[in-house]
């Protein structure tokens, strides 16, 4: 019998109800697991009122009492750990491993919270004029909101919500509805870390919750993160209701290699980062540009690619899990037929790929076209699967050209033994986040995660300094005291009666 993940509405964990119910599915298999109840508008418009009146009350709270909720909250993340990883893997089907690093990487983001006394901090200047001082305040917002996606139900939930009420607003969160459990889970020891009522409330559903938090007045900001068209949507709609947005949308990663590069660490690194966690990353690296005779490696690459094979989550030999749906699953294979048709070398095709017992699992396996050009459909679009697409360039200046020329800007390698050659490209790279000699180069919390171009639409980005302005706004108080008014004297004794 599968669970009911119930929503997180005004201090009370509930089933909703909505007639609308999406299930949630184990990709190895395919079968139902949970099930959620779709929010309605009333239930969203309830848990965003909640959210307000619990403002009031949140924002006057004490910075250190904020950031010592923050404080039980990471510890209890850490308590809870492998049993967050679990459900995690179960119903995304990441290996254990992987999974672990997801709830990981959002739990570092809430050690960063605990840090909000300074990160919160103003700015002075003494004299401005004279007796005139200035001085800032950063205030929280109000009801903030945030909608995630599938592929990281830990760490994306855990890059907005506290940080934003740490910064103290109140926060609705609606995750994917592909993989809710972990979200709920989450929540449940937010609650338990002593955060007060209405704080943080919990809608599942699809578009129609969404589209009541975009259009909703009570809702200041919205951080979204998922992919291109509805990051278009949700920025230009959000904006267009004069809402703050901050949305991180697809992406479509380029490794360049230069021949100089240490040979074994491109073939180990690039392995894990194009096929790995079923090439389901925001960060994946899905194109390889080989420079002149780096190309030479092409061969041993496949090679070691052709070794991985996808598993089961407790699997402790899988290289990575099923894709997250039969839906993704038909997407991914639809573009490799479209590969080979446009005229790509298919060196290794991981179309007919299964996994005894789990036949009808979302299974697709390693995949790697060489020959890829530009114009071909397996370049322009983020395939979101285990397939590293192969091109070659002369130089480096043409593989910069390449980068620079694609829309997208979220991450980007090189791998080299130059340092002139690494900074030439980290220098001259129109991409917001650089690996040298790193495969996937996301930022820790005390920086920001700074996509750029098509993958990011908005000005602040997710966690550091940049989310703590997106989350605040800023008060500057200029204040002018005579010094002739300070009492003294005769005046100071009948002040003092
Ligand atoms: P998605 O866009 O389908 O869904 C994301 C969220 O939007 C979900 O909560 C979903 O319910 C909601 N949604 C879906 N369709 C909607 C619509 N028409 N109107 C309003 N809301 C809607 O994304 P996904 O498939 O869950 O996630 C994968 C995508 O996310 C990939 O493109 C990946 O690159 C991207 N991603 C980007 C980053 C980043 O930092 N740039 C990080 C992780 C994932």
């Amino acid at each position: 019998m599968s669970t009911q993940v119930k929503h997180y509405i005004d201090g009370e964990f509930v089933n909703g109800s909505g007639s609308k119910q999406i299930n949630v599915t184990n990709p190895a298999n395919n079968e139902t697991i949970a099930f959620i109840n779709c929010a309605t508008q009333p239930e969203v418009e309830r848990a965003i009122a909640s959210a307000k009146e619990a403002f009031k009350s949140w924002k006057e709270v004490a910075v250190s009492e904020r950031a010592r909720v923050m404080l039980r909250y990471q510890h209890l993340l850490k308590e809870h750990h492998d049993e967050l990883a679990t459900i995690l893997a179960q119903e995304t089907g990441k290996t254990f491993e992987d999974a672990k690093g997801d709830v990981w990487r959002g739990i570092e983001v809430a050690e960063h919270a605990c840090n909000i006394a300074s990160l919160l901090m103003g700015e002075t200047v003494e004299n401005v004029a004279r007796s005139i001082d200035t001085y800032s305040y950063t205030q929280p917002l109000g009801v903030c909101a945030g909608i995630t996606p599938f592929n990281f139900p830990a760490m994306i939930p855990l890059w907005m919500f506290p940080l934003a009420i740490a910064c103290g607003n109140t926060f609705v969160l609606k995750p994917s509805e592909q993989d809710p459990m972990t979200p709920q889970r989450l929540v449940e020891l937010f609650e338990q870390a002593g955060a007060p009522k209405g704080v943080l409330q919990l809608v599942h559903g699809d578009k129609t919750a969404v589209d009541v938090l975009l259009s909703h007045p009570d809702i200041k900001a919205i951080s979204f993160v998922g992919s291109v068209g509805v990051g278009q949507y949700i920025y230009k709609t959000g904006t267009d209701n004069l809402k703050r947005v901050q949305a991180f949308a697809g992406a479509k990663n380029h490794c360049v290699i230069m021949p100089d590069a240490n040979k074994q660490q491109v073939i180990n690194n690039l392995v894990g980062a194009s096929v790995g966690a079923a090439g389901q990353r925001c960060m994946a690296l899905s194109v390889a540009v080989f420079v002149g005779a780096a190309k030479e490696w092409i061969p041993e690459l496949k090679e070691a690619l052709s070794k991985v094979r996808p598993g089961l989550w407790d699997d402790k030999e899988a290289g990575y899990g099923p894709l997250i749906s039969p839906a993704a699953k038909e997407r991914v294979l639809k573009l490799i037929a479209e590969g080979k048709a446009e005229g790509a070398e298919c060196l290794l095709d991981g179309s007919d790929c299964t996994v005894p017992g789990y036949e009808s699992g979302n299974w697709v396996g390693p995949t790697m076209f060489d020959k890829v050009t530009t114009d071909m459909s397996i370049y322009k679009e983020e395939i979101f699967g285990p397939v590293l697409c192969c091109m070659e360039a002369e130089s480096l200046e043409d593989a910069i050209e390449l980068v620079n020329a694609s829309p997208y800007g979220n991450g980007t390698s090189i791998f080299t033994a130059s340092g002139a050659t690494a900074r030439k490209y980290q220098h001259e790279i129109e991409v917001g986040q650089v690996g040298i000699n790193v495969p996937i180069p996301v930022p820790l919390p005390f920086f920001s995660f700074t996509g750029w171009k098509g993958s990011f639409y908005g000005d602040q980005h997710a966690y550091g300094k940049q989310a703590v302005r997106f989350y605040t706004e800023t008060k500057t108080i200029t204040s002018r005291w005579f010094e002739s008014d300070i009492a003294s004297g005769p005046n100071m004794t009948i002040a003092l009666k």
